[in-house]
């Protein structure tokens, strides 16, 4: 599978400017893609979705699948410019949390955001009259979907993260010529005091796991309960999991270029004692599993 990074920052855009330079690890809040023969699976709508849907315009007729984490609008903002949704032959299954007391599409909670975030007030072109065919799916912690047409093949499973209004994570799995990959998307949690244990069934043995670090070890004891955790807590989550590869993501909109590399570095040395490779998710990063 191809996975590839749309957007990394957390919380809300931070465009480069010429005294604050965001073009190294990029701007625009969470999206990543996974594409393997016949399916794109798509991480979240944050704003980087708009990149993505630029490229994806160029084949008509999208079948796509969105599993979101949550839809705090970090991770929704994207959609109203999603190209592919105005096309009337895009067909998007999208799945996330259901919240019972939500008067449309079956309790969704995507569906209803998604909704409400394209009122007239907020934005001039409806949901229903972006014109692709959307069907909401509601997922429950621990459930396992196969994805249909790929028998098996390719399968996302949802667990529960630490975050205000709470917040899925997904494992990715994909099987060919006998190998199984996965990739663990983690964004949107806080850490406790030991290694979060829904993380945990997640994460076992993943070849990757992107994780939430929005905050360095120093700043966190001033953010505790804002629902985001540190690299030091990635790297715990990784040792404990059997995964060697950490990707940083949801990087503080305050954090420029240079300071994420210095976290960066910070995260690679203490690391490399554990014999699991760091990078901080950039904007563009590209991945073949
Ligand atoms: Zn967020
Ligand atoms: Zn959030």
């Amino acid at each position: 599978m191809k996975i590839k990074i749309w957007g990394c920052r957390g919380s809300i855009p931070a465009p480069s400017t010429a005294e604050f330079v965001t073009n190294r690890y990029g701007g625009n809040t969470t999206c990543v893609s996974i594409s393997v023969p016949g399916q794109v699976l798509i991480l979240d709508a944050g704003t980087g979705l708009r990149n993505l849907g630029l490229a994806l315009a160029e084949h008509p007729g999208l079948r796509a699948t969105f599993f979101f984490s949550h839809v705090h609008w970090d991770h929704i903002q994207g959609f109203p410019f999603f190209l592919p949704s105005f096309d009337r032959d895009s067909v998007f299954n999208l799945y996330g949390r259901s919240h019972p007391q939500l008067p449309n599409f079956g309790g969704s909670a995507v569906a209803n955001a998604l909704l409400l975030q394209q009122q007239s007030l907020n934005f001039p072109v409806a949901l229903d009259q972006m014109g692709a065919q959307m069907h909401f799916f509601n997922l429950v912690a621990g459930q396992r979907v196969e994805l249909p047409g790929t028998a098996g093949v390719l399968a996302v499973t949802a667990g529960e993260l630490n975050h205000p209004g709470s917040c899925f994570g997904y494992r990715i799995e994909y099987r060919r010529g006998g190998k199984a990959r996965s990739f663990v998307f983690a964004t949107d949690t806080e850490h406790g005091d030991k290694a979060n244990a829904h993380l945990q069934t997640l994460a076992r043995g993943a070849d990757i796991l992107l994780y939430d670090a929005q905050f360095t070890p120093e700043e966190y004891p001033s953010y505790v309960g804002w629902g985001h955790s540190t690299w030091v807590h990635g790297l715990r989550e990784c040792a404990a999991a059997g995964v060697k590869r950490l990707l940083l993501t949801h990087h503080d909109p305050l954090r420029d270029d240079w300071a994420l590399a210095r976290i960066e570095t910070d995260a690679r040395q203490e690391g490399r004692k554990l014999g699991i490779e760091v990078d901080a998710a950039r904007e563009g990063m590209e991945i073949e599993l």
